[in-house]
């Protein structure tokens, strides 16, 4: 696989180097903006998940249509599943600025990344960016472990990828990829500047108001039936949690043990909501709730933004949006 995909890369880039060419030549007017090679008038910006492309977003502001953003995953399909198709990496080949998380599920990038049309391109690499604040991949008590990756994964350390659910990541993040962005639009770096102090400021508030809301709570712990992508969040805000799975297991199935366990801790710490993320259908929680003594518990969702749709996109959602839509959540989960 990984040998079709690396052919594939070639060929394109080959296409893409006489593609850059033609555009050179007819974009010989004379323009103010200082940018790498790649020829065209607008910034291209490439992204991986939901959360990138939207800080992009808020960083250029009103240049927004100044620029070309492209978000990879808006179907649906998530992060560890993702491959990238013979169109995106032309994309990610010819753009200005490339941003991916840089964990186990995207090292595809690696091989698109070596061969890339525009040897100036800038990158983000979102865990590498947080440097030692990364976390490793948790395994709780209850947990169902991965069974398929024991012999290959022994000695080697894996990070949880879901950084960006931590609000304080996010300013970390926003501040070094409008230093990127200011690095290839020069002329424009004072209002992007701007921009992005005005948008931490805004993370730094619902920050505010998560801690807030998880210092005045009754309960501090929050039991997933499901997959379990909070980990930056919780630790933020020092919640304790149960899953039935780690960050992003490829397991679906719960064992009856793992069930048993998560209904036993909901009885013991009297919680009356069970959690699951935005892809879950809902019969893991279903099974724990039927396992507790009281069976009355209010199944709740948060969004870990792994597969946001192109159609929510444009029905208006942002970072903020569904951070303060997780607000509300945990709002009612701690209660
Ligand atoms: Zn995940």
């Amino acid at each position: 696989m990984k040998k079709i995909i690396t052919v594939i890369i070639c060929v394109l880039v080959a296409a893409g180097v006489f593609a850059a060419c033609a555009v050179n030549k007819d974009n010989n007017n004379t323009s103010t903006d200082v940018r790498p090679a790649s020829g065209a008038e607008k910034l291209k910006i490439v992204t991986t998940i939901f959360p990138e492309y939207d800080w992009v977003r808020q960083i250029l502001g009103k240049r927004i249509d100044n620029a070309e953003i492209t978000l990879l995953l808006d179907s649906g399909v998530d992060l560890h599943s993702y491959q990238p198709t013979v169109d995106d990496i032309v994309k990610i080949s010819n753009c200005d600025l490339f941003i991916y998380v840089g964990g186990e599920s995207d090292e595809w990038v690696e091989d698109a990344l070596a061969q890339a049309n525009n040897k100036d391109m800038l990158t983000v690499n979102l865990l590498e960016s947080l440097g030692s604040s990364i976390k490793e991949e948790e395994v709780k008590e209850g947990m169902q472990i991965e069974e398929e990756d024991d012999e290959v994964e022994e000695e080697e350390v894996e990070y949880d990828e879901h950084v960006w659910l931590s609000l304080k990541n996010a300013a970390a993040l926003c501040k070094i990829i409008c230093e990127k962005i200011s690095l290839i639009d020069k002329d424009n770096a004072e209002i992007y500047k701007v921009n992005t102090e005005a948008y931490i400021s805004k993370l730094n508030d619902l920050d505010g108001q998560f801690r807030a809301t998880v210092d005045s709570a009754k309960v501090k712990t929050l039991v997933f039936g499901d997959r379990f992508p909070f980990r930056y969040l919780t630790d933020d805000y020092g919640l304790d949690y149960y899953a039935a799975f780690i960050g992003c297991s490829a397991e679906s199935e719960a064992s009856f043990e793992t069930i048993v366990f998560l209904a036993k801790k909901l009885d013991e710490l009297g919680l009356k909501s069970i959690m699951q993320i935005e892809s879950a259908d809902g019969s893991i929680a279903g099974a724990i709730k039927d396992a507790s003594q009281t069976k009355d518990q209010t199944v709740l969702t948060l969004d870990s933004m792994q597969s946001t749709l192109s159609k929510d996109i444009d029905g208006g959602v942002t970072y903020l949006s569904i951070m303060e839509s997780n607000l509300q959540v945990l709002k009612e989960a701690l209660k």
